[in-house]
């Protein structure tokens, strides 16, 4: 380690002036690896989701290469402050509380400071994984995105695992060579949002995509060496439709076969189409039997090979004991092995009454579980 004049109060007033860009979203899974969190492009290229309200409002940016390699620099800048406050204070470049307090001891505002605490948290935890936001990163002309990556994996050796938002439309669009590039470049897995697998649910929600096209998208993502991640949003079709949206998704859902499959059950949120059509009574939403019934017909249909995972806190559904009928890791069940104990889980979940069921999910989110 070079000699460090700095005094730490130079240290934080340098890391006081360091800033990157952040967007507000990524995957549960992304803040249990306290993942780095880079902005490629910003808010949604689409943006006209009935259901979704993260974007609302925030017009698309595509962002220069330059100022996105501006910013892998200032958080590697920032990481570099850190660790050498780390060696100055005797911890060897290691990152723990001891660092922190004496950062923060010497100006609080750093606690509000955003990058310092992406970096500071990402670090603490080893340095491993980034999360490239926003909404769907494919859409960056692919040697632009190739440049970024190379940089980042340059800039940030410690990077063992890099992951971003991708559009199934977007994939679909995407020649295999550039897939591959982006692949070969450091991308390693993609978050992707189907929702259904049911055509017309996929037209009524307006999600920009058919049921082929998720298929396209995600088998050409895993030819091309991604590790792909699914989303699909179980009662999306409320009470009416739960049949065929739950079997239209178990069939496309086999059909891609993805690494990854994750359930992130509907919430209506205020200011989208979708609330208002709940709230005039027009889409009519399950009970929790009826959204467990939906979840059976979709759990069995589905053949993969994948991890099915319940890894958000509207996966509330109680077991016999008052416990979380699923587990909630970010690694899930592996299927087909355990597909039978799923089904036996939701099967318990039918036999609870429902009061017990809407209690239970009230405490996740009070308590934001
Ligand atoms: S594509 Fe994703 S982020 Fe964009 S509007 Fe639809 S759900 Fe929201």
């Amino acid at each position: 380690m070079m000699a460090d004049r700095k005094s730490l109060q130079q240290h934080v007033e340098t890391l006081q002036r360091l800033s990157f860009k952040i967007g507000p979203y990524r995957p549960p899974s992304e803040g249990g690896s306290a993942s780095l969190l880079l902005r490629v492009t910003e808010n949604c290229p689409w943006n006209r989701c009935t259901f979704c309200e993260m974007y609302k409002g925030h017009r698309f940016v595509y962002r220069p290469v330059e100022e996105i390699k501006a910013d892998i620099d200032r958080a590697a800048a920032i990481r570099d402050e850190i660790a050498a406050v780390s060696w100055k204070l005797g911890s060897e470049g290691e990152i723990n509380r001891d660092v922190a307090a004496a950062l923060i001891a010497e100006s609080r505002d750093l606690i509000a400071n955003s990058s310092f605490s992406v970096v500071f948290n990402w670090l603490s935890s080893g340095g491993r994984t980034a999360f490239l936001q926003d909404a769907d990163s494919m859409i960056m002309r692919s040697p632009e995105f190739v440049a970024v990556l190379k940089h980042l994996r340059e800039t940030l050796p410690s990077l063992s695992r890099v992951t971003t938002y991708a559009r199934s439309r977007t994939l679909s669009r995407r020649r295999p060579e550039e897939l591959r590039m982006i692949r070969e470049a450091g991308l390693d897995r993609l978050h992707i949002g189907l929702e259904t697998g049911d055509d017309e649910l996929l037209a009524l929600v307006r999600k920009g995509v058919t049921a082929a096209q998720q298929v396209e998208g995600g088998r050409k993502a895993i030819a091309a060496g991604f590790q792909v991640s699914e989303y699909w949003m179980p009662d999306l079709g409320g009470r009416e439709r739960r049949r065929r949206h739950a079997e239209n998704t178990a069939r496309v859902l086999s059909a891609i076969n993805p690494h990854y499959i994750r359930s992130r059950p509907l919430v209506p949120r205020a200011g989208t189409p979708l609330f208002e059509e709940v709230a005039q009574g027009r889409l009519q939403l399950s009970s929790p039997h009826e959204r467990l019934e939906e979840l059976a017909w979709m759990i069995g249909g589905l053949e993969v090979t994948s991890s099915v995972c319940f890894d958000h806190s509207m996966n509330a559904w109680a077991d016999l004991h008052g416990g979380l009928l699923f587990r909630r890791d970010y690694e899930g069940y592996r299927f087909p092995q355990e597909k039978p104990l799923v089904l036996e889980r939701i099967r318990e979940g039918l036999a609870v009454e429902e009061a017990m069921h809407v209690h239970v999910r009230k405490l996740m989110r009070v308590h934001s579980l």
